[in-house]
């Protein structure tokens, strides 16, 4: 499905960057040809804002929907489409913790992503696992697949260790904890590793929610970079 898109990305690319140099460029002097980069140029595609797609599971609320939206949109510049709700998948039923195993999410969510989307993630309150190293069901707060399409995203665990704090602020922590797990699992599908600048949104969580608190809620530059090379520029 990738194949097809990364055509005709190329081709609008070609045809936009084709026309404005026409147009707009003064005649060039015959005695000095263009330099070979005005090639690379041309090939170099236009960033071009594409699609994810969020799956809602269950009971999530309206709220967080919405901020996730938002904040995918803001953080990367992604359009980003919020599908009919559907009941978590009984295939991923983990029955002796009662709770959702994300991998099994993962398998189910990959096939329903639409034509036109990029990326699909899928946002639960309820309690997701998976295996990590010798522990068979490890309780995490959101799962991807390094490079696409799909990750899953939890607000179970976010919402635990606030600390004294007012309500209000618990909300506040509560909201850059659920935009800084979502664009962290969104990241690791657009191939994004776990990065060592302090801050990060992709830093490494260390397996507690309590990294998210000192997340800037940006990438960093090293990041960006990366995002860029992989294909994915900020529009
Ligand atoms: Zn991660
Ligand atoms: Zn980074």
């Amino acid at each position: 499905m990738t194949r097809p898109l990364h055509a005709m990305v190329m081709i609008t690319a070609l045809a936009a960057c084709g026309a404005p140099s026409s147009a707009a460029a003064p005649e060039p002097e015959p005695a000095s040809p263009a330099p070979p980069e005005a090639k690379k140029t041309i090939e170099k595609p236009e960033p071009e804002a594409r699609t994810l797609e969020i799956q809602p599971l269950g009971d999530i609320g309206e709220k967080d929907i919405e901020h996730v939206r938002t904040s995918i949109e803001t953080i990367f510049g992604w359009n980003v489409v919020v599908l009919e709700g559907a009941k978590h998948p009984k295939s991923a039923w983990y029955k002796p913790r009662k709770r959702w195993r994300a991998e099994k999410i993962l398998d189910w969510l990959a096939p329903r992503m639409g034509e036109g989307a990029d990326r699909i993630m899928a946002l639960t309150k309820r309690d997701i696992s998976t295996t990590k190293g010798e522990v068979y069901d490890w309780g995490i707060c959101g799962l991807a697949e390094m490079g696409g399409p799909s990750s899953v995203v939890s607000t179970y665990r976010i919402k635990k260790k606030m600390g004294k704090i007012t309500p209000k602020e618990r909300k506040k922590k509560y909201l850059q904890r659920l935009r800084d797990l979502a664009a962290h699992e969104f990241g690791h599908t657009l191939d994004l590793p776990h990065c060592p600048t302090a801050g990060c949104i992709m830093a490494d969580a260390q397996g507690t929610v309590l990294t998210f608190d000192e997340s800037s809620g940006k990438l960093c530059d090293l990041c960006l970079e990366m995002l860029a090379e992989a294909g994915f520029p900020m529009p």
